[in-house]
């Protein structure tokens, strides 16, 4: 056996083991559905790096500029599809007795494949929220009728109902996250750079509090040392080989 067809059975048997499992998602798990990540070459629109445009400064200096990305990553999500990985996810959910899937995806792919308890910690893509009222209502429009969009209660700007760099996270989804991570069993770590916090510091927490953390990345992060074990590979192709519907906890 190489050395990840063994790293590949470890896993699984981790998992089978597991009666409650947490996942974390990030960018990466989306890439092979056509979405780019933020640290690929392709990531880039018109040259802007998303840390130029996902700020509040950003939108409040250009709220035009700011939307017109945001349709071009619309554009782009309305027709992806989720791959292999999403769909291994959502098997895993149904044949897990307490899990809980942490994104800080945008693109709603997990709900998509079928994934139901689901903590969306940096929003989602769909919704527009008033930047006065804070009414949030679901859109799906590409184009959209007016860029930027307005509130049909009070007139205002929406904005994305995202979470952007230097925006905190709102407490209620750090708690979920937070209590899923100490009922857990196992953590698995897919596609995220761990640079961006809170989701960098989450796989610390687990393994501070005794978690076997399992990482699945095209490449070693920062974190990697820390974690149990690192599959090395595309998410979408390590996913379907991690799941196994015999599970040994009573
Ligand atoms: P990131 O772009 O910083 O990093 C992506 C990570 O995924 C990298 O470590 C890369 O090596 C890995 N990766 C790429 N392709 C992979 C594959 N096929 N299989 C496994 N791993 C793969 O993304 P991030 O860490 O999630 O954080 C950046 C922020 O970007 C987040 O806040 C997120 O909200 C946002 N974002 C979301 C989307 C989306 O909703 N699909 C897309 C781009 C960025
Ligand atoms: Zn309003």
């Amino acid at each position: 056996m190489d050395e990840l067809a063994e790293k590949i059975a470890d896993a699984r048997d981790r998992l089978a083991g597991a009666a409650s499992i947490i996942v974390l998602t990030g960018a990466g798990i989306s890439a092979e559905s056509g979405i780019p990540t933020f640290r690929g070459q392709e990531g880039l629109w018109q040259s802007f790096r998303p840390e130029e445009l996902a700020t509040p400064d950003a939108f409040w200096n250009d709220p035009k500029l700011v939307w017109e990305w945001y349709e071009w990553r619309r554009n782009i999500v309305k027709q992806a599809k989720p791959n292999p990985g999403h769909y291994a996810l959502a098997e895993l959910e149904a044949e897990t007795h307490n899990f809980t899937l942490i994104t800080q995806n945008i693109d709603g792919l997990h709900q998509i494949s079928g994934n139901r308890n689901i903590v969306e910690i940096h929003g989602n893509l769909w919704q527009v929220r008033c930047t006065k009222c804070g009414d949030i209502v679901e859109n799906h429009d590409v184009p959209m009728a007016e860029l930027p969009p307005r509130c049909q209660k009070c007139g205002e700007i929406g904005r994305p109902n995202v979470v952007w760099f230097n925006e905190v996270i709102p407490m209620d989804v750090i708690d979920r996250s937070l209590k899923a991570i100490e009922e857990c069993d196992v953590m698995l770590i897919i596609g995220t750079s761990g640079i961006v916090e809170p989701a960098a510091s989450m796989g610390l927490v687990a393994k501070q509090t005794g978690k076997c953390v399992i990482e699945i990345n095209l490449e070693m992060t920062p974190s990697s040392p820390l974690y149990d074990l690192t599959l090395l590979g595309k998410s979408g192709e390590i996913l379907p080989l991690l799941y196994t519907t015999e599970r040994t906890y009573s």
